[in-house]
């Protein structure tokens, strides 16, 4: 049985909890008409929401925060964290309210919150608002990392309006309703711990335990085994966000997920030509948050974590559980990276291709994820190379050898072709959310209110693995004025 808006059940766990954590504070109405942008169905699956339910009046109302859905809890969560380094004692949802959860028929327990529903507690500075840009731009990610088989909080619907929204140009806003299990982050424990509330830091921990990780209860020390669960899933998630080229951008810790997914996407990009030094958030001037360097700041991200543990953990075992991580994220990058190459298992012969491979794409700005869609059609009898994919490097003749010990590797290391192919077009996307392809819907949306391009994107990126045939231009690089893109953390 499907829900309506007046029948989905909405239970309010966190709200349960003591005043501490949150802060009850309704949506502020938008001003003017409010207007559905998009709707995902796939997400409204996750709710066992009728789909109908788009077509009554009060959605667009409910969703943009003007009229209450019932039994709503309206909380505000209470976080701190490190950003760019420094730790900040209080930052909170300051853009963002729970309506509360709800438990779909397989189990499965969905938070959903309004993102950009007015000013909080925690607003600090800011507005409370979300502009249009950002939210196509979390909504179309969010789906894109889904599709793509990354763990990753999801998004019902984006509302907006013409209310201005004053960022470095004036804006129009736009409410997210964003879809997570649970939204706790690294940071909402920080915010107990550098206050020294023990108490409440521990019945933060016994809540996520209790309600996302039940299996760990009877553990000798469940604080223990969750900073383990969290550290094995993050270097997991990592490893992921590596192999498609992901760039998180701000990957503070109240960026980061108690249940390990992709969370609150800003400056976030995806390599296009492949380059490890890649910076894809424009306010970060040093770099710290780089292609290559998000494996190593996930690992300092979860020594913030663990710091918060040590009221209830040895400093030992912390350092026990913090030094699984690079072998657990090697493990991880390497196997998926060997499996995007067609091999079933990693070893050195495929580690020495992969870093010839990489090195030469660095050189010659290749393409990464078109790269690795290219090798799927190579055929491990045929000594030549496509010359779409040949094409894809200057320095054809270092290609060649490359190609040549490939073609040897394949024939004594792989399965046949057909089933290799077909395994290798599983896991190598032909589409990723290329910033210049949300430009282009963005664009479109703010222009001339047309949502014709979010709705293609959709369709591409929740299936991204499949050949689209009549979208083929949805696969290629950047075009030149992509170049002029810049993503900051304005949003
Ligand atoms: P973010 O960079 O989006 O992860 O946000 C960092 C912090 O700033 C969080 O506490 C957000 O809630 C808060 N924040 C960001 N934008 C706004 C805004 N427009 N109004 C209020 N708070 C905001
Ligand atoms: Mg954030």
């Amino acid at each position: 049985m499907k829900h309506t808006l007046q029948t989905l059940p909405l239970s309010n766990s966190f709200a349960k909890l003591p005043g501490d954590f949150f802060s009850q504070v309704a949506p502020t109405p938008l001003q003017h008409e409010t207007r559905l942008i998009h709707f995902n169905q796939a997400a409204a699956e996750l709710l066992k929401l009728d789909p109908e339910i788009v077509q009554s009046p009060e959605f667009n109302e409910i969703f943009s925060g003007n009229q209450p859905l019932e039994n709503a809890a309206h909380i505000a969560m209470g976080y701190a964290g490190h950003q760019f380094g420094y730790f900040v004692p209080q930052l909170g949802d300051g853009r963002a309210i729970m309506l509360g959860e709800t438990t779909n028929s397989k189990g499965g327990k969905w938070e959903i919150q309004l993102k950009g529903s007015g000013m909080t507690p925690y607003s600090r500075m800011g507005d409370g608002r979300a502009v249009l840009r950002s939210t196509i731009r979390e909504y179309l990610c969010s789906e894109a990392m889904h599709g793509l088989g990354i763990p990753t909080t999801r998004a019902l619907c984006i509302t907006g309006s013409d209310d201005k929204v004053y960022r470095e140009q004036v804006e129009t806003a736009a409410v997210l309703t964003r879809l997570a299990p649970s939204h706790v982050r690294f940071g909402s424990l920080e915010f107990f711990y550098y206050r020294d509330k023990h108490d409440l830091l521990r019945q933060l921990l016994d809540y996520v335990i209790e309600q996302h990780y039940p299996e760990l209860q009877d553990s000798d020390n469940a604080y223990l085994a969750l900073l383990e669960e969290v550290i094995k899933r993050t270097a997991k998630l990592i490893a992921q966000w590596q192999s498609v080229g992901f760039c998180h951008g701000v990957m503070n810790t109240d960026n980061m997920s108690i249940l390990g997914l992709t969370l609150d996407y800003g400056p976030y990009g995806f390599l296009d030509s492949y380059d490890p030094r890649h910076i894809c958030n424009h306010s970060d001037h040093h770099g710290r948050y780089a292609y290559d360097q998000q494996p190593e700041i996930g690992l300092w991200n979860l020594a913030c974590l663990a710091q918060t543990l040590l009221p209830f953990i040895t400093e030992e075992a912390a350092k026990h559980a913090l030094n699984q991580y690079a072998p657990l994220y090697h493990h991880a990058y390497q196997q998926l990276m060997a499996n995007k190459l067609g091999f079933e298992q990693h070893d050195d012969s495929i580690e020495e291709l992969l870093t010839s491979l990489l090195s030469q794409m660095q050189l010659n700005q290749t393409d990464f994820t078109n790269l690795f869609r290219s090798l799927c059609n190579v055929e491990r009898d045929n000594d030549q190379p496509h010359a779409s994919l040949r094409d894809m490097f200057i320095d054809r003749d270092s290609f060649d050898h490359w190609f040549k010990a490939y073609r040897a590797a394949l024939q004594t290391q792989a399965k046949p072709d057909v089933a290799r192919q077909a395994e290798m077009k599983r896991i190598n996307p032909k589409f990723i959310l290329r910033n210049y392809l949300a430009q282009a819907a963005i664009e479109k949306a703010e222009q001339n209110k047309d949502y014709s391009e979010i709705d293609t994107l959709m369709q591409l990126l929740q299936n991204p693995f499949a050949e689209h045939p009549q979208f083929e231009q949805y696969a290629e690089p950047p075009p030149e004025w992509a170049g002029e893109i810049a993503v900051s953390c304005s949003s």
